[in-house]
């Protein structure tokens, strides 16, 4: 028996990014024991472009624990591209590089009958960035065409400027020049938003940030979430995914993910947090579960439990949190140029550590 039961009770499908290590099937076992309602995992190495594709033998075991474990591979499970993919690149070669391989994930989601696909948008580095905006629907419209049925999801990042999906109107642009509308939507990433500059800590901002969504992108376009706390504070363009609660978004924000939004039941919702093994996910889904169960218009500050909790984390996270603050402070004084630059780099450095596992 495992440590971690998958909820059958919560309204959410709280879940988070999966290893792969042995087989792609692997990732079906380790969420379903990890108690994951939901789950992600990389199609294939995420440090290399080419990679041998899966065995028949492969693809029916895939297919065959998520029937067991009673996944919707259409709405459950949330594959995580390549991070060098860069379709808005403005050099043709590398643009086409990556090209093949996007169009190399979709096709193996649809072998393994997934519905959903989250896609880093890219940057259009030195060229024009409208341009780039257009360059990267077309070759998503291209994609769309040569497969069958999986939804490209654009998720939204934490930098500036020609970081593609850094701010809501991007997102927008690029959904403008769909030509299959059924076939893309969005996957808002709670630390990318933060870090991008957009205050959702409070009930009343993160209520404001849906408003704006829904006015810009269209809520219908919400396709599911990467759950995360942040280690750097509002507006710093740093993509530093941290553990719930130990980062400046703090578990009162948490609670609001998992009390007050009725768009968010239907989607995954997914942990990308730093964490050692997968037992670190499956306390974080068992306690938004448990959050879950806190109702949404409760006075937390006189719930002793939360608060314990609350500070508890708080305390884990403080000195990352100052050692980010002060990394801040110093980076507003530089100009511009440099402050672009680091956007990209910190989550490759990341997730390098992490595939390792
Ligand atoms: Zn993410
Ligand atoms: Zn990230």
């Amino acid at each position: 028996m495992s440590k971690f039961v998958k909820s059958a009770t919560s309204k959410y499908k709280f879940g988070a990014h999966m290893s792969t290590a042995g087989g792609v099937s692997n990732s079906v076992q380790h969420a379903y024991d990890t108690g994951c309602n939901s789950f992600a995992l990389f199609l294939k190495s995420p440090r290399k472009w080419v990679s041998p594709q899966y065995t028949p033998e492969e693809i029916e075991k895939f297919k065959k624990l998520v029937k067991e474990y009673n996944y919707d591979p259409l709405t459950d499970i949330l594959p995580h591209g390549q991070y060098f993919i860069n379709l808005a690149n403005p050099d043709e070669e590398k643009a086409l590089k990556s090209y093949d391989s996007f169009l190399d994930d979709l096709k193996r989601c649809e072998s393994l009958g997934i519905g959903l696909y989250n896609l880093h948008p890219g940057s259009s580095l030195k060229g024009d960035h409208p341009t780039q905006l257009k360059q990267l629907a077309s070759y998503l419209n291209k994609a769309i065409k040569e497969t069958e049925f999986v939804t490209i999801l654009l998720e939204n990042m934490a930098g500036t400027g020609n970081l593609v999906g850094s701010n809501l109107e991007d997102l927008n642009t690029v959904i403008d020049l769909i030509e299959d509308k059924s076939r893309i939507g969005v996957c808002v990433d709670t630390c990318h938003t933060f870090a991008a500059g957009y205050d959702i800590s409070t009930a009343e901002t993160f209520q404001q940030f849906w408003d704006d969504f829904d006015r810009i992108v269209g809520l219908k376009y919400l396709r599911a979430m990467h759950l995360n706390d942040s280690k750097a504070p509002m507006g710093a363009n740093r993509d530093l995914h941290e553990k719930l609660g130990e980062g400046y978004l703090t578990l009162k924000f948490f609670h609001l993910i998992a009390t007050r939004y009725k768009f968010l039941k239907k989607i995954p919702i997914v942990l990308e947090t730093p964490q050692d093994n997968d037992d670190g996910y499956g306390e974080e889904v068992d306690m938004l579960e448990w959050l879950e169960t806190i109702p949404a218009d409760s006075d937390l500050s006189k719930n002793d439990e939360f608060m314990e909790k609350y500070q508890t984390l708080q305390k884990n996270g403080a000195k990352s949190r100052k050692e980010q603050m002060a990394k801040f402070e110093t980076k507003k004084k530089k100009p511009a140029a440099t402050k672009r630059k680091a956007a990209g780099k910190d989550i490759i450095s990341q997730m390098a550590k992490k595939s390792k596992k």
